[in-house]
């Protein structure tokens, strides 16, 4: 399985893009940045999977659906526990901030269509088995776990704290590698704790929960006018841990 790392970010400033991975050309984790791509890597997109509703994970979506709209026959699935969903049709595509593209271009066969998951319970799309975890973050959120040939990849999305999905995933044989946000540097600890976004220090203290110690474990959602003083607070202190800051245009394989 290969991940492109589309947008790594939790701002979009300058050459820093919103969050967005790519599974294997077909598979979207979170759209921030889902528009940005060139126009045959968006038409190339089945499923997006989506951790929660905040604009920063779902705004892409908007403008890539106009993007290929008139250039497939094809119904996107959108995929994310009910909650999600229902802020997404409620706030965004709902006839008045944006098209409600599940009712376009007909009811029988729309460009996009919304599929509710239950925390804990797989789905299967496109050789990909995903779960979805749940995770403490400001608004309703999960993290999504990828398995494929036995292998094992978790996205966290936005989170302060997951009890339940590191009990769920210190039960695997392995994990491979994760994707975890750090958004705040640690003197901005009040403002990450308000958001329910972790910080270096708020970071280690979760990873402390995570058994397997083998996991390559990549930041993002890094706020771009922090990243020097995150990066201080993260190395060299995290010593016992593989960590890497998730850079975009990266191909990360599993
Ligand atoms: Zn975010
Ligand atoms: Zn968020």
């Amino acid at each position: 399985m290969k991940i492109k790392i589309v947008g790594a970010y939790g701002a979009s400033l300058s050459t820093y893009h919103l969050t967005t991975f790519i599974l294997d050309k077909t598979i979207a984790l979170d759209a921030g940045s889902l528009n940005i791509m060139d126009l045959e890597d968006q038409l190339a997109i089945d499923h997006i999977f989506i951790t929660h509703a905040h604009l920063d994970h779902i705004g892409g979506i908007a403008f890539y659906i106009d993007n290929i709209f008139a250039l497939t026959n094809k119904t996107i699935f959108i995929h994310a526990i009910p909650e999600v969903i229902k802020s997404m049709k409620d706030h965004l595509f709902n006839k008045d901030i944006w098209v409600d593209f599940t009712k376009l271009p007909s009811e029988g066969r729309p460009r996009i269509s919304f599929n509710e998951l239950k925390l804990f319970e797989p789905v299967e799309v496109n050789g990909k088995i995903i779960t979805p975890l749940p995770t403490e973050h400001i608004v309703p959120s999960s993290a999504f776990l990828i398995e494929e040939k036995k292998k094992y990849f978790l996205y966290t999305g936005d989170m302060i704290r997951a009890p339940k999905m590191w009990e769920y995933v210190n039960k695997l044989p392995k994990l491979k590698g994760m994707i975890i946000e750090v958004s705040f540097p640690d003197s901005l600890m009040n403002i990450a704790n308000a958001s329910k976004h972790l910080t270096p220090s708020l970071l280690r203290k979760e990873l402390k929960n995570l058994k397997h110690m083998e996991t390559e474990i990549y930041i993002y959602h890094i706020k771009p006018m922090f990243i020097d003083e995150i990066v201080q607070d993260l190395f060299p202190k995290t010593v016992d841990r593989n960590i890497k800051l998730l850079y975009e245009d990266e191909i990360i394989e599993i």
